[in-house]
């Protein structure tokens, strides 16, 4: 029977990050996915700024550069008021960060992710290979029971997604309607329109929600809707996705001689970071959506998978090196909360009101547009190329 330092449960960005940061210290981590890849992933595949580091950090960007035509680079944002106003921000590069943003399809992003972990010869990986299970020995986790058999690890990592069995059965599975949202996309081909911009459109019928355009090539895009979970018993995604492409006078110009690719119109959940639980148990620690871990505002969610699968295996190392596996759990809290709790997602979650009111997002985006450095300043912030905070400098009326 092999023991492995760590088995990760789930092969996507938190999964691989996770990975890849054990292995560099040199353990031996069991990665095991449900899927076989490569595999779809039902996303926006907006890759912000601050993911891009994170993904040249592990190598793969370096990958996907090698093969063309799954990276598409964004240089602004569009934002449709409620009113009709248009904002326009280009990325400056104003921020801390030097690295593009982009648009990458997931399908294409994942299988590199998976490809790098494979490099490492510490990193064992079975696709095809579902998790059903902890194998639970009193409060300790002794490994995962799956399709292939149970695998045994000294801690465990659960990056298996929003419906993470592992979460579940340690009963630490984000399932409170205020923390989560929901979203629904599809690829259309024939977009009139399209630049190097994202599109953002919080149009008075989409409120509180809102719609992307993110292009994908000159006249490919990948479009949706995005909506807080609460909102869900008044309102139908499906619906609100139809009137988005045909009513929403922004998007239905663009949409006029698309065609929906068919099979691709699908939604999904977004476990929101601000729901209050913790994200482990002794020695089992979830990262990603398996541990609720999106930007309540803004949906992003690849940066905190990235993230904190990394803080997960930061938290790991530390105990596997000093033999304490069980403390596993008090470190991988104390490092995500001190960089997101507060400063992301309490923060996020008490903004939330204002961006589902139609006068306080008109009145904002109205003047901001007035100046262009305030537009470009908005871009860098939602591109995760600055820090939130500096949308206070927006305020100031001479900037
Ligand atoms: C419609 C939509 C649009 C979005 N748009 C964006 C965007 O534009 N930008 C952004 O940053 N974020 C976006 N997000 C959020 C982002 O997709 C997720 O936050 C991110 O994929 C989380 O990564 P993860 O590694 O935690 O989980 P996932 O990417 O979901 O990976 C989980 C992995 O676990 C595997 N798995 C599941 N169950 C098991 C099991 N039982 N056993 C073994 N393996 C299992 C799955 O096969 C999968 O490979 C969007 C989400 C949605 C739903």
């Amino acid at each position: 029977m092999t023991t492995y330092d760590t088995v990760i449960s789930g092969a996507g960005p938190a999964g691989c990050s996770a990975a890849i940061a054990l292995a560099r210290k040199g353990y031996r981590v069991l990665l095991l996915d449900k899927a076989r890849f490569p595999r779809e992933k039902v996303c926006g595949e907006g890759v912000t700024a601050a993911s891009a580091a994170l993904l040249e950090a592990l190598g793969v960007m370096e990958l996907l550069r090698q093969r063309p035509g799954n990276l598409r680079e964004f240089n602004g944002v569009t934002i449709v008021s409620p009113g009709g106003t248009l904002l326009q921000g280009r990325i400056v590069q104003g921020g801390a960060l030097k690295e593009r943003s982009y648009i990458i399809q997931r399908r294409a992003l994942d299988e590199c992710l998976v490809s790098c972990a494979r490099e490492y010869p510490a990193i064992t990986f079975l696709d095809n290979t579902s998790v059903s299970d902890l194998l639970m020995e009193g409060d300790r986790s002794l490994g995962v029971r799956t399709t292939a058999g149970d695998f045994y690890g000294r801690v465990i990592i659960a990056t298996d997604g929003v419906y993470s069995p592992i979460a579940s059965r340690l009963k630490l599975l984000n399932q409170v309607k205020i923390h989560q949202g929901f979203a629904m996309r599809a690829f259309f081909s024939g977009v009139e329109g399209l630049g190097d911009s994202i599109e953002l459109c919080y149009d008075k019928p989409l409120l509180p929600g809102y719609g992307w355009l993110f292009p994908f090539g000159s006249k490919r895009a990948n479009i949706g809707v995005f909506l807080l979970t609460r909102f869900t018993d008044q309102r139908n995604l499906r619906r609100m996705f139809e009137r988005f492409i045909t009513e929403s006078v922004h998007a239905s110009a663009k949409l006029r001689r698309a065609v929906m690719e068919p099979g691709t119109l699908k939604s999904w959940p977004l476990p929101l970071g601000s729901f209050p639980g913790k994200r482990s148990q002794g020695n089992v620690l979830l990262a990603g959506d398996a541990g609720s871990f999106i930007d309540p505002v803004t949906g992003e969610g690849i940066y905190y998978a990235l993230k904190s699968g990394s803080y997960a295996a930061e938290a790991a190392a530390r105990v596997l090196g000093e033999n304490c596996e069980t403390d596993a759990s008090g470190r991988y809290e104390q490092l995500w909360r001190e960089d997101f709790a507060y400063r992301v997602y309490a923060i996020g979650y008490g903004f939330q009101p204002f961006m589902n009111n139609a006068w306080f997002v008109e009145t904002f985006m109205r003047y901001t547009a007035r100046k262009q450095n305030r537009a470009n300043l908005l871009a860098d912030v939602v591109a995760h190329n600055r820090p939130r905070r500096d949308l206070f400098r927006i305020l100031n009326p001479f900037f």
